[in-house]
C-alpha cells in the first residue's frame, strides 16, 4: 500500500536526506505536498521527481517563480505562511516536520490535528510549545516520532522499558567547530569558522548552534518535553567523535547506548519505517577502525547556552519560546555581523532576565497565539539589545 507523505521544509539538509529515502522506493509512497523558502528551482524539481500534489515555497515574492518552474505540470504552486498551514492539513499518512526555526510549529500542530503521524526534526516545536505539541498529539491520537538522532537514539533504547526504570538519559555532544579552542580565541570566531562542523554535514544555523552549544541546550530542552523526564536526570556528555547518540541509564545500574554513524539518514529512516526497522543506506561502523572513543564533560565556562537551558528547563512556561526566539535573533545578528560569537549567548540571557519579570508574558496557557506573543517579544527585545551594542 502506498503511504501519502509531506515533507515540510524538503529543500534543507534533513529534506535533502528525507528526498533521499524516498525516492530509492517511490512506489512506496505517494508524495501530498512539498515546502522550501528561496530555492524556488531545487523545491520544483523535488515536485516533478517525486510529483507532489503541491509544492509550497514560505515567501509570497517567489509564488511566479515557482509557478514558471511548475508550468506543464498538474502540480499546484502556493506560497507564504498560510499555504504552509493548509498543506498541512491535507490528508497524510507520514509527515516530516524539517523546517528550522520557530516556523516550523505551526505546520507541525496542523498535521497532528489532521491525525498525521509526525516526523520531528524541527527542535523548536518541543523548545518554545512542548505542552502544546505533546497535548496535541494525544488529543488527536497522533504520534510523533524524534528526528533529532540524540533523541531517536533515546527513543529507540526505550523500546519495551518502563520510564519508571529509567535513572537518567545522557546525550552526546560533539562539542561542535570550537570544542578545542582557547577561550580567549572565542570572542573572535568568524562567521565561516563557525559554519564548519566537524563530523556533521547540516544547515548552517544548526552548525552555528553546534558550535555554541545552543545547539544542545535546545536538545536539553527538546528531552525533557518528548519524554517527560526530571530535568536533573539528562546530563550532556562531550563525545568528539559523534558514534554515540545518547545512552539511556536504567535503576539497575545498565546504560545502553546507540552507536552509529553520524549521518541523519538514519534517524529519519528510523522514523520512516517505524516500527519496522529495514535495511537503510548508512555506513556500517567499522569499531577495530574506530579504536577508541572519548568523552569529557562539558565545560559551561565554554558553552554558557548549557546554563542558560536548565534555567528555562527550570522556569519552564514561555520561557523556552523566549529563549528559542532570543537565540534564533542573535543569530540572525552573528551572521549579519552585527555581533560577535560570545554575544549571543550575553544576549540570550538579557533578553530572559529583561522577560522573566513579566510573570502574565511568562505564565500565560499553552496557546499557539501565546508562544506566538512571547516569541514576538523576546526577538523585538533582542533586536533592541544588539541594535544597542
Ligand atoms: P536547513 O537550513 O538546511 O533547511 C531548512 C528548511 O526550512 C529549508 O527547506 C528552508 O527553505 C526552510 N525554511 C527556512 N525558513 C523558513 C520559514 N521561515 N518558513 C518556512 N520554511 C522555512 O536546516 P536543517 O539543517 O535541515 O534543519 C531543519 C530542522 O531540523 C531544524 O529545526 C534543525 O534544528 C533540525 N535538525 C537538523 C539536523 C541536521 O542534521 N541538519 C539534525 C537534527 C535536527
Ligand atoms: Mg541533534
Amino acid at each position: 500500500m502506498t503511504r501519502r507523505i509531506s515533507i515540510f521544509g524538503s529543500t534543507g539538509s534533513i529534506g535533502l536526506s528525507t528526498m533521499d529515502l524516498i525516492a530509492r522506493d517511490p512506489e512506496a509512497y505517494q508524495v501530498v505536498a512539498l515546502t522550501g523558502g528561496h530555492n524556488v528551482a531545487r523545491l520544483a524539481e523535488q515536485a516533478k521527481a517525486l510529483n507532489a500534489e503541491v509544492a509550497v515555497t514560505a515567501h509570497e515574492d517567489n509564488l511566479d517563480a515557482l509557478r514558471d518552474a511548475l508550468s506543464g505540470t498538474d502540480i499546484e504552486a502556493a506560497a507564504g505562511e498560510a499555504a504552509i498551514e493548509e498543506a498541512a492539513r491535507r490528508p497524510a499518512d507520514w509527515v516530516m516536520s524539517a523546517i528550522v526555526g520557530a516556523a516550523g510549529l505551526p505546520p507541525g500542530l496542523a498535521a497532528l490535528e489532521e491525525g498525521a503521524c509526525l516526523a520531528l526534526a524541527n527542535k523548536e516545536s518541543l523548545v518554545t510549545a512542548g505542552p502544546l505539541i505533546m497535548g496535541t498529539a494525544r488529543k488527536h491520537g497522533s504520534r510523533i516520532l524524534p528526528v533529532d538522532s540524540e533523541h531517536s537514539a533515546v527513543f529507540q533504547g526505550l523500546v519495551g522499558e518502563d520510564m519508571d526504570a529509567v535513572e537518567r538519559i545522557i546525550i552526546t555532544a560533539s562539542g561542535g567547530a570550537f570544542r578545542d579552542w582557547p577561550l580567549e580565541k572565542l570572542a573572535e570566531a568568524t562567521l565561516e569558522e563557525a559554519s564548519s562542523h566537524p563530523n556533521w554535514d547540516m544547515g548552517q544555523r544548526i552548525t552555528i548552534d553546534s558550535a555554541s552549544m545552543f545547539n544542545k541546550a535546545l536538545e536539553l530542552i527538546e528531552t525533557k518535553e518528548f519524554f517527560g523526564i526530571d530535568p536533573a536526570k539528562i546530563e550532556v556528555i562531550v563525545h568528539p567523535q559523534s558514534l554515540i547518540h545518547a545512552l539511556v541509564g536504567f535503576n539497575d545500574g545498565a546504560l545502553m547506548a546507540h552507536v552509529g554513524p553520524p549521518d541523519m539518514r538514519h534517524a529519519i529512516g528510523y522514523a520512516l519505517n517505524w516500527p519496522e526497522r529495514r535495511t537503510l543506506p548508512v555506513d556500517r561502523l567499522d569499531l577495530a577502525a574506530v579504536g577508541s572513543m572519548d568523552f569529557r564533560a562539558p565545560d559551561e565556562r565554554r558553552w554558557p547556552a548549557l546554563r542558560l537551558a536548565r534555567e528555562v528547563m527550570e522556569a519552564g512556561g514561555m520561557a523556552g519560546a523566549v529563549f528559542n526566539a532570543a537565540k534564533e535573533s542573535a543569530l540572525d545578528g552573528f551572521i549579519g555581523h552585527q555581533i560577535g560569537f560570545l554575544r549571543m549567548s550575553e544576549v540570550v540571557e538579557e533578553v530572559l532576565t529583561a522577560l522573566s519579570v513579566d510573570q502574565s508574558l511568562m505564565n500565560a496557557a499553552f496557546t499557539l497565539d501565546n508562544v506566538r506573543a512571547a516569541d514576538q517579544m523576546a526577538r523585538m527585545r533582542a533586536r533592541e539589545i544588539i541594535a544597542g551594542g
